[in-house]
């Protein structure tokens, strides 16, 4: 049984009760939601939306599914981001503009440009996603952040009921933040429009990529981020995860120096604000972490920073997990975590 809603005379948005999610998210957790649509188009959003408060649910719309912890069931509507599309809009001697639709794979978008010789996004390969949620989380790895790339992006403000335009300073971007974080669910990114310099030099300063030649090219840089990921972090298609787990804690500069002093090999980055970043992951491998189980949840024997599902994990251990860690950094060395991907 589908319910279709007609509310715009040409876009249609159907609905699919008790749409199963498990296969949706890449921690594996079984969950369904009330209803489950597909948004293929632009247009789709304001029908969208006005179906969901006519059966007075929440709308929520969900990517790759790659940074999300899901409950066992959501009383809402889901939508799942599939508008494709991706074209070069604009060229100058400086820079080329590229569009993407928000349903566009984000490692798929980031190897087009390469192949079309338009170097810059190569060290945001292999993130698992989507386009839409780039922004959400400002993602990063090797050294870059979308922040480095970013022009602006088109969203749907399901309080204003209008689609509206972002640039840059708008979206508040910083380390795995941005304005999108803080409002959950308000905006529905469906497209965004993104930066290649026209003079392109490598980004090898990441330990993982410094061994590369400096006349590298971007093919071969892509390439290495994604050996290099997959050295390191557990097949979400085997082993379900959402990459990390937590972010790496930002501290003040004396809490850094305390910490140091009696922790003498604890690693720490040095922020522009004069701040200190700390890895999460040694926090949690010295906290006695690293390949711990609980149920079917578990800490990856890889990398401290990301819970894995063994097999069939539930949500409730994950949280159990999750909580267990929190306490023991807090206890052992007095800095708190955040987690990283959402629970909805
Ligand atoms: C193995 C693995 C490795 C990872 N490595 C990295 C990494 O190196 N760096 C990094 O930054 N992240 C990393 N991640 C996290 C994740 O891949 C990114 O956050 C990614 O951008 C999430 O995309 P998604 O489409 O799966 O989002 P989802 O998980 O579907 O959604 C995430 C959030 O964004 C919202 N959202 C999704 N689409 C839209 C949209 N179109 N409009 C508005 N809101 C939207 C959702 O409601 C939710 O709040 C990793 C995850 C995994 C599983």
């Amino acid at each position: 049984m589908s319910v279709t809603a007609s509310l715009s005379a040409s876009h249609h948005v159907e609905l699919t009760p008790d749409f199963d999610l498990s296969a949706h998210n890449t921690l594996g957790l079984e969950a369904r939601a009330r209803f489950g649509a597909t948004i293929t188009n632009a247009n789709e959003a304001a029908p969208l939306l006005e179906e969901a408060r006519r059966l007075d649910l929440p709308l929520r719309v969900l990517g790759g599914g790659s940074n999300v912890v899901l409950r066992p069931f959501y009383d809402g509507v889901v939508a799942r981001m599939s508008i494709k599309g991706r074209a070069v809009v604009s060229q100058t001697p400086s820079e080329t503009v590229v569009e993407f639709g928000a349903g566009e794979d984000w490692h798929e978008a980031v190897c087009w440009t390469v192949a079309q010789g338009l170097p810059g996004l190569e060290n945001l390969a292999g993130i698992p996603g989507t386009m839409g949620a780039a922004p959400v989380q400002n993602i990063g790895a090797y050294g870059c952040e979308l922040v480095d790339r970013f022009v602006s992006l088109v969203a749907f403000d399901t309080s204003e009921q209008a689609m509206v335009t972002f640039d840059r300073a708008a979206c508040n971007f910083s380390y795995r933040q941005s304005v999108f974080k803080g409002t959950p669910g308000r905006f529905i990114v469906v497209s965004v429009k993104l930066s290649l310099p026209r003079e392109w030099r490598p980004n090898l300063a990441y330990p993982g990529l410094n061994q590369l030649p400096e006349d590298v090219d971007a093919a071969t840089i892509l390439d290495t981020v994604v050996a290099v990921r997959q050295s390191k972090l557990p097949d979400w298609r085997r082993t379900g995860n959402a990459g990390s787990f937590f972010h790496n804690p930002i501290v003040s500069a004396d809490v850094a120096n305390q910490l140091t002093a009696s922790h003498i090999n604890m690693p720490r980055y040095p922020q522009a604000d004069g701040r200190a970043k700390l890895s999460a992951a040694w926090l949690i491998e010295q906290s006695g972490f690293k390949g711990y189980r609980l149920g079917g949840a578990g800490v990856s024997e890889r990398h401290a920073l990301v819970l894995v599902n063994n097999g069939g994990a539930t949500q409730a251990e994950i949280a159990e997990l999750a909580e267990r860690i929190t306490s023991a950094v807090r206890d052992r060395f007095g800095v708190s975590l955040v987690q990283e991907p959402e629970l909805i």
